[in-house]
């Protein structure tokens, strides 16, 4: 589905947050689920198969369990094949290269972001 996916390359951490990262690798992608709550998509264009996003507090590094989804769209704003650009940015908005302020602005902020994945992540370890 995506064109130039750069390997892996992140070590894992302990296994909770190795856990953490596989979920949210296999999963949906927050900022995408933020635009289905915002009815601003449709839910089967939620994208899964994602990049776990470490979020930092200004330069300091938070650990591993600090994270979220992100498809790469939101997370690198590479193309879906088939895609343009403008075609793109109107159906899924801004991604994170964007600038925070747009990013936050539009799907919510780091905090809110990490709480969405920890609770999807219980639903789909229940489901
Ligand atoms: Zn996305």
């Amino acid at each position: 589905m995506w064109s130039n996916a750069p390997p892996p390359t992140k070590e894992e951490g302990t296994r909770e947050e190795g856990a953490r990262i596989e979920l949210a690798k296999t999963g949906p992608c927050m900022a995408c689920l933020s635009l289905q709550m915002q009815q601003l998509l449709e839910p089967e264009l939620v994208i899964y198969g994602c990049d776990y996003n470490h979020v930092k507090s200004g330069s300091r590094w938070r650990g591993h369990m600090f994270g979220y989804a992100l498809c790469k769209w939101h997370n690198m704003r590479y193309l879906m094949e088939g895609n343009t650009f403008a075609t793109m940015r109107q159906i899924y908005g801004p991604s994170l290269l964007d600038g925070s302020p747009t990013f936050h602005e539009t799907y919510g902020s780091d905090d809110e972001l990490i709480a969405n994945q920890t609770y999807i992540d219980e639903l789909r370890a229940v489901a």
